[in-house]
């Protein structure tokens, strides 16, 4: 987890590098979406959901996404002088808004005796079973949860589009 005040501080630390003070910072519920530019408002933000969980070099790429779509404006959309725009910051991801999926990001995987998949953030407390088996609780479908590793370079992945 990334402390959303570090979050903050990284954000207006690049903005203030790359914008002038009329751009603001501000979190926003996205859950699906990690960043967003909003040219009337002039203002960038970032989910404080998928921020906490991505990595500081992570974010810092979502912002200078966002930053170059404040640079280049609404109408250069993710053109060529939004590339260009992006690349000279650094920007080394792709076109998508739209961050990773709950799924991709879950490091809790549980298997359902019929092979059915569950995705979880944290590790669940009490016995669950399968939804898909039963819609309530039924220890016949108990889901077996595995820990798996969610390296940076998955998040970053998850990030480029396809
Ligand atoms: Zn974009
Ligand atoms: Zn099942």
């Amino acid at each position: 987890m990334t402390d959303l005040l570090d979050v903050r501080r990284e954000a207006e630390a690049l903005m203030a590098a790359h914008l002038d003070g009329s751009w603001t910072f501000a979190f926003d519920n996205a859950k699906r979406r990690a960043g967003a530019c909003d040219y009337t408002r002039q203002r960038i933000t970032l989910s404080r959901y998928l921020s906490a969980r991505y990595d500081a070099e992570t974010n810092r790429q979502t912002m200078l996404h966002e930053i170059a779509h404040a640079l280049a404006g609404a109408r250069a959309g993710h053109g060529a002088a939004w590339k260009r725009t992006a690349r000279e910051l650094g920007y080394t991801g792709g076109v998508t808004h739209r961050g990773e999926t709950a799924t991709e990001l879950a490091p809790w995987v549980g298997v359902c005796p019929a092979g059915h998949v569950a995705y979880r953030h944290r590790r669940a407390t009490r016995a669950t079973s399968c939804a898909k088996c039963s819609p309530r609780f039924d220890e016949r479908f108990l889901l077996a949860w595995t820990r798996r590793e969610i390296t940076p370079a998955t998040r970053l992945a998850a990030m480029t589009p396809r």
